[in-house]
C-alpha cells in the first residue's frame, strides 16, 4: 500500500470536512495527492459531532476570516451537496431576544450580518416570528433565510469518496508521528498504522496540517507554534416523533464571551431534533475524550423541556458530545479567528483552530489552500474530473414508488429492508460495506447508510449486518484474504 518512492505533490493530515473538503478541491487537478488519517474512516473527529448547521455567517466579526468564509462557503454549498448528492434544507433560522436586555446583542449581530453581507436578513417582531415557528416566544427576532442544515459526517464522507473516486489516495488508520524537510525540500512523513503498529512513511512536496484537536502536535513536529484548549459541547438527540414541532432554528441571542452560540434546538436533515450544546472547557488530556456528563445532560433536559414543553422522558434517544479546537484559554473564552497561513517552513500550511463554523467554510478554506499551494505546484484542470458522485441521487426511502419497483426488479437486494426504523436496504448496506475508501467499521456503515440509527439503535439491523458480514463471501475475502478455507476447514 505504501510506496516509499512516490512522491506526493500534496498530502493533507486530517480527514475531517476540512481536510477532505481540500482533498477534493485538489482532486480536480493533474496532481498526487494522498490524505493521511489516524481513525479507521474519514470525520470522526469534530467533523461528526456538532449541530451540522450552515451559518450565515452574523456571528462573527467584520473583516474576519470566519465571517468571510462562512458567508462565502454557504454560498457554496447548494452545487456543492447538488453534485455529491448530499441532503441540505435551507430552513432558516431566527435568533431570538427574549427580553429587553437581549436587544444590544441583537442589533449588534445585526449590523455585523450588514458588514458581511449575509443575504435576506430581517428584524422580525413576535408576530411575524410566530407566522415562521408557531408560539415561538421573544420581543424581537432576527431572520436569516440562509442558514441551513446538513449531515456534516454525511458531506465529509461525500467530499472523500469523490476524492478518492477522482484518484485521491486515502491512508486511513495511519497516524502521523513525525515530519521532516530534507534538503531538497521535500517532506518525510512517517505514520504508525493503529492496527498493526507497523511504522509507514510517505513524501511529499506540500503538506496541509488539517489535523483539527491534534493541529498543534503535528505543527509542532516541524517547529511551528500555536496551541489548542478542548472545549466540550453536549448534546442530546430526540426521537422523530417531534420532527414537525420545529420548522427552522431558534437560537438565542449569545453573550459577548461566550464560547459558543449557545443552548438551542436543531432540527436535522434526518428528521431528528438535537438539544445543544453545552461549552465546557475541558483538559488538554481529554482533547479526543467525548463523553457526555450527568449534570451538563440535567441542564440540557431543563432546557429541551423549556423551548420544547411536548418533550417526553421517552424521547431522549442518545447523547454524544464534541471538542471545539479552540485558540483562546479558558480565562479569555470567546473565540479567536481561524488560522489558515503558509508556515514559515515554506510549503507547509497549516489549518488551525477551525471551529465553528468550520463545517459551514469547508469548500472556502478548501478553495483558499489551493490558492496557497498553487504558489508550489503546477495545477492543471484535469480533463476527466468527474464532480458528481456515483450512487443514488437520494436515500432508496426517498425514491418515488416507480422507481424503487424498477430499482428492485434489476437488484433484489433493493426489496429487502435491514433497518426497520431507518428503512434502509440490503443494497444500501452493502454499498456501505462497499465504499470507495475502503473504511471497514460497522460505524462507517452506520454514516452511510443509516442503518442502526434509528429509535432501537441497532436492535434489530445489527444481528442482520453481522450476518451480511458474515456470509458475503466477496466481503470476507476482500478483507480477510483466505477466511473463507480456513472456516471451511478449521473445527
Ligand atoms: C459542539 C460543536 C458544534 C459545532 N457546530 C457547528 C455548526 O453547526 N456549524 C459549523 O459550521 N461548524 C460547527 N462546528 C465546527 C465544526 O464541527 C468544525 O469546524 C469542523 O468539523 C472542523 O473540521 P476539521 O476537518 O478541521 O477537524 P476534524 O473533524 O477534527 O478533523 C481532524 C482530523 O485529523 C485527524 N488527526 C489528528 N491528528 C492526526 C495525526 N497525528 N495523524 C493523522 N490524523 C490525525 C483526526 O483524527 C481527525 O479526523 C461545531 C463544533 C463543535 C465542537
Amino acid at each position: 500500500m505504501f510506496d516509499v518512492a512516490r512522491v506526493y505533490d500534496a498530502v493533507i493530515i486530517g480527514a475531517g470536512v476540512v481536510g477532505c473538503a481540500v482533498a477534493r478541491e485538489l482532486s480536480r487537478f493533474d496532481i498526487k495527492t494522498a490524505v493521511i488519517e489516524k481513525e479507521p474512516d474519514v470525520g470522526w473527529g469534530t467533523s461528526s459531532r456538532n449541530s451540522g448547521v450552515l451559518h450565515s455567517g452574523i456571528n462573527y466579526g467584520p473583516g474576519t476570516r470566519r465571517a468571510m468564509l462562512s458567508v462565502l462557503g454557504n454560498s457554496m454549498m447548494d452545487a456543492l451537496c447538488s453534485d455529491l448528492k448530499v441532503p441540505l434544507r435551507r430552513t432558516g433560522k431566527l435568533t431570538i431576544a427574549l427580553d429587553e436586555n437581549d436587544l444590544p446583542g441583537l442589533e449588534k449581530l445585526h449590523e455585523q450580518g450588514k458588514a458581511n453581507v449575509v443575504p435576506g436578513m430581517e428584524l422580525l417582531d413576535n408576530e411575524a416570528m410566530r407566522r415562521i415557528q408557531p408560539g415561538v416566544e421573544g420581543i424581537l427576532g432576527l431572520w436569516t433565510p440562509t442558514s441551513a442544515i446538513i449531515s456534516p459526517y454525511g458531506l465529509t464522507i461525500a467530499l472523500a469518496e469523490n476524492a478518492r473516486e477522482n484518484g485521491v489516495d486515502f491512508y486511513l488508520s495511519n497516524e502521523v508521528t513525525s515530519i521532516r524537510k530534507n534538503f531538497s525540500g521535500v517532506f518525510g512523513i512517517s505514520t504508525r498504522d493503529a492496527a498493526t503498529g507497523e511504522q509507514n512513511a510517505i513524501k511529499t512536496r506540500t503538506l496541509v496540517n488539517s489535523a483539527g484537536l491534534r493541529s498543534d502536535s503535528v505543527s509542532r513536529m516541524l517547529g511551528v507554534g500555536g496551541v489548542i484548549y478542548p472545549c466540550r459541547g453536549e448534546y442530546f438527540i430526540l426521537d422523530k416523533r417531534l420532527e414537525g414541532e420545529l420548522r427552522t432554528l431558534l437560537y438565542p441571542v449569545p453573550g459577548p464571551n461566550d464560547p459558543g452560540l449557545g443552548i438551542h434546538l436543531t432540527p436535522t436533515v434526518d428528521g431528528n431534533i438535537l438539544i445543544g450544546p453545552s461549552a465546557d472547557y475541558v483538559p488538554d488530556g481529554q482533547r479526543e475524550d467525548y463523553s457526555t456528563t450527568i449534570p451538563v445532560l440535567d441542564i440540557l433536559r431543563r432546557e429541551g423541556q423549556r423551548l420544547l414543553p411536548s418533550l417526553g422522558a421517552s424521547d431522549y434517544i442518545r447523547n454524544f458530545s464534541g471538542n471545539r479546537p479552540k485558540q483562546t484559554p479558558p480565562d479569555v473564552g470567546g473565540n479567536a479567528d481561524f488560522t489558515i497561513e503558509e508556515t514559515d517552513v515554506s510549503g507547509f500550511i497549516r489549518l488551525q483552530g477551525i471551529e465553528s463554523p468550520g463545517l459551514t467554510s469547508a469548500p472556502a478554506i478548501a478553495a483558499e489552500v489551493r490558492g496557497m499551494l498553487a504558489r508550489h505546484l503546477r495545477l492543471r484542470e484535469k480533463e476527466n474530473f468527474v464532480p458528481r458522485r456515483s450512487g443514488l441521487d437520494c436515500r432508496f426511502a426517498d425514491l418515488p414508488n416507480g422507481e424503487k419497483i424498477k430499482l428492485s426488479r434489476a437488484c433484489s437486494d433493493y426489496g429487502e429492508i435491514i433497518c426497520r426504523c431507518e428503512n434502509v436496504t440490503k443494497k444500501e448496506v452493502r454499498d456501505a460495506i462497499e465504499n470507495p475508501l475502503g473504511a471497514r467499521t460497522l460505524k462507517g456503515i452506520k454514516y452511510r447508510s443509516r442503518a442502526m440509527m434509528g429509535r432501537c439503535q441497532g436492535g434489530f439491523c445489527l444481528p442482520r449486518i453481522m450476518r451480511m458480514l458474515r456470509e458475503d463471501y466477496a466481503f470476507r475475502e476482500k478483507y480477510v484474504p483466505g477466511l473463507t478455507e480456513r472456516l471451511r476447514t478449521e473445527p
